[in-house]
């Protein structure tokens, strides 16, 4: 075993992927804004002769992703939707995939609105319990993709459980991590083929880059995904790798803020009469706590419950009210970052789910997400209380 494999994750994610520039020693690595690399002869580059291929800055970048989240490989891609679209297309017409039902709403539109005209079979079901999944795996399903925690209603999937099914069925099963960023979960360490991360989230962590990224530790999936890149081109610039290289240097500090700030917001908003629910995997009263506990783990063995919680304030009276008194927290899409967001699930990352599956599913007009910053605990408390009184 290598000195650097036992080290902990804050110290792979400062130093993998980071080491000096060989010519001239800078500390921080240099952006390689390059398309193309001078061929010293035919068929004779340095390692790169391409960037839709390959290009340095990224290749540090997929090098420090892959320590974080324990993989032999990490391939890198211009967002998110670009990562799930490229493990989405390893499969072929007629093929079967399984789907978490309220999984993120662009997974969905994608889906259904574009590898669905191909012949890809798409299903949604609800994955909480893995023998509803076990049920719904036919004889040409290939993948089970999951989301865990959901969003907006932060439900679980038992990934260890799912990971036994999937492999006692000879099918692939991805995990949508970006909820909880490697720190606070790392699937293919218990069981799963694939791990997926919007790193637009915690994993840049600043609401300035989009990205995404998949990890594996399999080889032939591995070279698929490398060829789809280079064959379909959905590649991130050198500069956004460059930042988000920067930004994983503080994923661990950040991530650990941010879910200790959501885990004390969400047991105070617990106890508010004026709240009808709020939903967060570390309170006692969420219906899958001890899941959240069994797989949210730091790399330190800490169990971490994320930086996402929902609150349903009852009525849009009240919700108009939060909005209009609210100052930290603003309403923005996305989250994972290190300032506070507000959104509202029903008219923006739901908007396209059909009126009865969100309210089937109890996504109201009054449900409220908050994406938990790293801003001090107490002026977040107290922006909410103000809000809510
Ligand atoms: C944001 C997000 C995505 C999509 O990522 P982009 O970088 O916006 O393309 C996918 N899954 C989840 C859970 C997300 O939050």
């Amino acid at each position: 075993m290598s000195k650097k494999s036992k080290w902990g994750f804050a110290t792979k994610s400062i130093h993998i992927g980071n080491k000096a520039n060989k010519e001239h020693g800078s500390i921080a690595p240099p952006i390689h804004l390059t398309s193309t690399f001078k061929q010293d002869g035919v068929g004779q580059n340095r390692g790169h002769d391409y960037s839709r291929v390959s290009n340095p800055t990224r290749s540090r970048l997929e090098e420090n992703l892959a320590a974080l989240e324990g993989s032999n490989y990490a391939v890198c891609y211009s967002s998110g939707m670009a990562a799930t679209t490229a493990l989405f297309q390893l499969f072929d017409k007629d093929d079967h995939i399984l789907v978490s039902r309220n999984t993120y709403g662009g997974t969905y539109r994608m889906a259904m609105n574009v590898l669905s005209r191909q012949g890809i079979d798409f299903e949604w079901i609800d994955t909480r319990d893995p023998q509803n999944i076990k049920k719904r795996i036919k004889e040409n399903t290939k993948l089970v993709h999951v989301e865990s925690p959901t969003n907006p209603l932060l439900e679980l999937c038992d990934i260890e459980e799912t990971a036994k099914i999937c492999k006692s069925k000879n099918v692939l099963l991805s995990v949508d991590n970006t909820f909880m960023s490697p720190y606070g979960q790392r699937p293919l360490e218990i069981g799963a083929d694939i791990a997926m991360q919007s790193s637009t989230k915690s994993l840049s962590g600043h609401s300035d880059i989009l990205g995404g990224v998949l990890t594996t530790n399999n080889d032939e999936l591995h070279e698929r995904l490398q060829f789809m890149l280079k064959a379909t081109g959905g590649v991130p610039s050198p500069f956004d790798n460059w930042i988000t290289l920067r930004s994983t240097k503080t994923l661990a500090l950040r991530y650990q803020k941010a879910s200790d700030n959501a885990l004390e917001l969400a047991s105070w908003l617990a106890t508010l009469t004026n709240i009808h629910k709020t939903i967060y995997p570390g309170l006692k009263s969420h219906p899958q706590h001890d899941i959240a506990t069994k797989q949210q783990l730091s790399p330190n063995g800490d169990v971490v419950y994320g930086a996402m919680l929902s609150i349903d304030v009852g009525n849009i009276n009240a919700r108009d009210e939060f909005l209009k008194k609210i100052e930290i927290f603003q309403l923005a899409e996305s989250l994972g970052s290190v300032e506070s967001l507000v959104c509202i699930p029903y008219f923006m990352t739901h908007a396209a789910v059909p009126e009865s599956t969100k309210l089937e599913m109890g996504i109201t007009e009054s449900l409220i997400r908050l994406s938990i910053g790293i801003e001090d605990f107490s002026d977040l408390r107290t922006d909410l209380a103000d809000a809510l009184s």
